[in-house]
């Protein structure tokens, strides 16, 4: 059997601390050091240590007693499929989770959150991974309709938005990944240069979830559900300062928003 990645980085991880002289020590150490500072912690001083375990067990306990114990016949139907109405593109910031916003229930949404809600143009090896939940989405769940959602104060918008002109970038992936919706950012610099930057950023928040939507239309299965008119792409903007939700359609060519405050 050959190597596979994972071996490799096993052994790469093993060649770093026999290379660094006495890493291994210097780590453990630290680890003792850092138990023995929660262990005093713990007894008699503050109690605001969180607790990563305690936290995931309560918040288990919590959704098992209110959620799934008083609602047996809906897991029964659970067990046996899923047939959401929705495919769902949501920022991965922790502020817009969309089961919270829209208040989903289990079985009614399919999810992709990713950096900043962006659909990848269609590439089977670049974009693999969002283009298998689209094909899943489609063509096997049948849903009915494709939401990108965007939301205020963006941090993966505003990313893009401060890419030096030149184009030279500083992350391993962030802007490479935030470039999907470069033309946002170009129509904003171009036709709102007035704007204060943080107006610029709303503005390509917006436009960024138009992006996507055209995006969207390059996946065959979607263009042929589309026309078809058994799915519908919608795109949406979140605002959590305002409390506001704008959603509109595509239908080929954009329709005028609607607002829900
Ligand atoms: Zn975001």
């Amino acid at each position: 059997m050959g190597s596979t990645a994972y071996d490799e980085a096993i052994a790469g991880l093993s060649q770093l601390l026999s290379e660094k002289d006495g890493l291994e020590d210097v780590a453990a150490a630290k680890i003792k050091q850092v138990t023995a500072e929660l262990q005093a912690t713990q007894n008699g001083g503050s109690k605001d240590t969180f607790d990563p375990v305690e936290r995931i067990k309560s918040g288990f306990l919590r959704f098992k007693t209110e959620k799934y114990l008083k609602n047996p016949s809906l897991h029964g139907e659970l067990a046996k499929g899923q047939s959401p109405k929705f495919l769902v593109f949501a920022c991965s910031d922790s502020r817009v989770c969309p089961s919270h916003i829209l208040d989903f229930q289990l079985g009614e949404a399919f999810v992709v959150r990713n950096i900043a809600n962006m659909v990848p143009q269609y590439d089977q090896t670049k974009f693999s991974g969002t283009g298998a939940a689209i094909e899943y989405a489609v063509l096997h769940l049948k849903v009915e309709n494709i939401v990108v959602i965007g939301h205020s104060c963006c941090g993966g918008i505003k990313g893009l938005m401060s890419i030096p002109d030149h184009g030279a970038t500083s992350t391993e992936f962030i802007e490479e990944w935030v470039k999907i919706c470069q033309i946002a950012r170009s129509k904003v610099k171009s036709e709102h240069n007035s704007l204060e930057f943080s107006e610029q950023c709303t503005n390509c928040e917006k436009e960024a979830v138009n992006v996507s939507l055209g995006n969207l239309l390059t996946y065959p299965f979607v263009r042929e559900a589309v026309a078809k008119k058994t799915l519908a792409l919608k795109g949406a903007h979140y605002d959590f300062i305002k409390g506001s939700f704008e959603l509109w359609n595509l239908d080929f060519s954009l329709t005028p928003s609607s607002c829900i405050s």
